[in-house]
């Protein structure tokens, strides 16, 4: 096994022999040296350490997308301090769980969420970061210098927390280590052929996996230029294309771009790679990709809990529908329910392991049994099969998570806000198929005796003050009762059927 230290030095190794060279560019041509990441990064932990935050301890950050938020996210890597990014979108009832889940040293919260952050955690310490970069942590870290050299943890000590759920519907943190996160950056990094001379159009949001650690380590590792758009909008997406050498997006986006009239070979020509990932991307979608511009998307599969797993090739047959082979260092396995490896062709769980997979979740001794193996591969909850040439092809979920234009939606957890209103019997959340989103969130909801009024509008309306949009159902639809199987499991699929039966009559 290969020796990994801190994650930060390892990208700082990394960075040009001229720190000069722009690290990051924003929409308005805004440029950032590699300098400034260092500098900055150095202030910001210099900062934070001196607000009381050690090393090993939380700082949960819930800021809109912008390049200071990578210098935080720097800052923590070099401090030792552990990152735990969360979507801004969320509500009171959502972050409160987080902060008490995970006993943050320290908070950062974009400025309209500090009144509430106050609430939340009276005795934490509340910095601000807007959007355009400014607030409170920027204006009190200015003054400080930038050489911030602590003995900084590496390897096994943990670098991030990234909450997740399964079907129960409470978030559980993924504690990821730097070299849960070295591992498998250098591989992605080599792998996709990346080098000083890639520009990455990055539109992703910066508290997932895929934005944050796929996207920026790739380019930061290989001294790149980013691109950093402030979310995906298709048509400054391939405005900024010309420019480009690298892009990364989830299947949403690419429906999108295709819907562009814009999106042409020549938009792209100066493209070398197109990567999808976080959902499915159809058939459909990569042949039409590749018609329009020339460019077939390579497609790959990972979780929060392991990094990337297995990636089409970059030279060598990109297949559509599959999800490509496994990475170097790491291996990818198809087992039974006792999770024997089964024959190449045949549907089973998709297990893995490799430096890259997480060693346990935070405080969930009893989630880490389900989540890993007697022989220590873990538990993706994928359905997969392995082909003869050793690529992977997901047959769906074992779990019921709902990936709604690459974020995850956990039916449970809407299910327990549907039925808290008052006069819903009971509900049924569930996914299905959405050209734009790849998948709906729908609710099938079953009135209570007098609630012959209750309407799909005020069940939404209810919905808005407690959970953040994209969790909110797509489509209401009212049933007397839910389907249920012999052992009373209600049968979503059931639901699934008969709602595309009925076409699109929504609310
Ligand atoms: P997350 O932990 O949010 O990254 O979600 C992980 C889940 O996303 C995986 O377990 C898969 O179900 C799904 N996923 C990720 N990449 C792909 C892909 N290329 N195709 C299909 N599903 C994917």
């Amino acid at each position: 096994m290969a020796t990994y230290g801190n994650l930060f030095e390892l990208l700082a190794e990394r960075f040009p022999g001229d720190r000069s060279r722009t690290a990051l560019e924003t929409a308005s041509g805004r440029t950032y040296s590699y300098d400034a990441l260092e500098t900055w990064s150095g202030r910001f932990a210099a900062h934070l350490a001196a607000l009381g935050v050690s090393p090993g301890e939380r700082v949960l950050v819930m800021v809109d997308k912008s390049v200071e938020a990578v210098m935080l996210y720097l800052a923590c890597l070099r401090a030792g301090f552990v990152y735990l990014p969360v979507n801004p979108a969320y509500q009171a009832g959502e972050v409160g769980y987080f902060i008490a889940d995970a006993a943050p040293a320290a908070v950062v919260c974009r400025p309209e969420a500090y009144a509430m952050m106050r609430e939340l955690a009276p005795k934490i310490s509340v910095e601000t970061l807007d959007a355009r970069g400014g607030g409170s942590l920027v204006e009190r870290s200015r003054a400080l210098g930038d050489e911030f050299s602590p003995t900084a943890p590496g390897g096994d000590e943990p670098a991030a927390i990234l909450y997740t759920s399964g079907t129960t519907g409470r978030p559980k943190g993924a504690v990821l280590s730097h070299a849960n996160l070295a591992s498998n950056a250098l591989v992605l990094s080599r792998l996709w052929g990346f080098s000083e001379s890639d520009v990455l159009l990055h539109a992703l949001p910066i508290f997932h996996v895929h934005g944050l650690f796929v996207a920026c380590h790739c380019a930061l590792l290989s001294g790149a230029r980013m691109l950093f758009l402030p979310r995906f909008e298709a048509a400054a997406v391939v405005r900024a294309l010309v420019r480009a050498t690298v892009f990364m997006g989830v299947p949403t986006y690419y429906a999108r771009l295709l819907a562009s009239a814009e999106l042409s070979r020549e938009a792209s020509a100066g493209m070398r790679l197109f990567i999808s990932g976080s959902a499915p991307l159809s058939e459909e979608a990569f042949r039409r990709f590749a018609g329009r511009t020339g460019h077939e998307i390579l497609e790959r599969y990972g979780m929060t809990e392991t990094g990337m797993l297995t990636s089409n090739p970059l030279a060598g047959p990109r297949m559509p529908g599959s999800v490509g082979v496994a990475l170097p260092g790491v291996r990818v396995r198809v087992a039974d329910e006792a999770d024997r490896p089964v024959a190449p062709g045949l549907v089973g769980q998709v297990q893995a392991s490799g430096e890259n997979v997480f060693r346990g979740y935070w405080k969930r001794p009893e989630a880490d049994a389900e989540a890993f193996t007697a022989d220590g591969f873990v538990r993706t909850g994928d359905l997969g099969r392995l082909d003869e040439r050793g690529y992977l092809w997901l047959a769906g979920r074992a779990r019921e998570l709902i990936i709604t234009g690459g974020l995850n939606v956990y039916p449970k957890e809407v299910e327990l806000a549907i039925d808290r209103i008052e006069g819903v019997a009971e509900s049924a959340v569930f996914g299905l198929p959405d050209p734009d989103f790849g998948e709906a969130v729908t609710a099938a909801v079953v009135r209570g005796a007098d609630a012959r009024t209750l309407c799909a509008e005020k069940i939404l309306a209810r919905l808005k003050g407690e959970l953040a949009n994209y969790k909110l159902p797509k489509r209401i639809v009212f049933v007397d009762e839910l389907p249920r199987n012999a052992m009373g499991k209600v049968q979503k699929h059931l639901l699934a059927q008969r709602c595309t039966a009925a076409g699109s009559a929504a609310y």
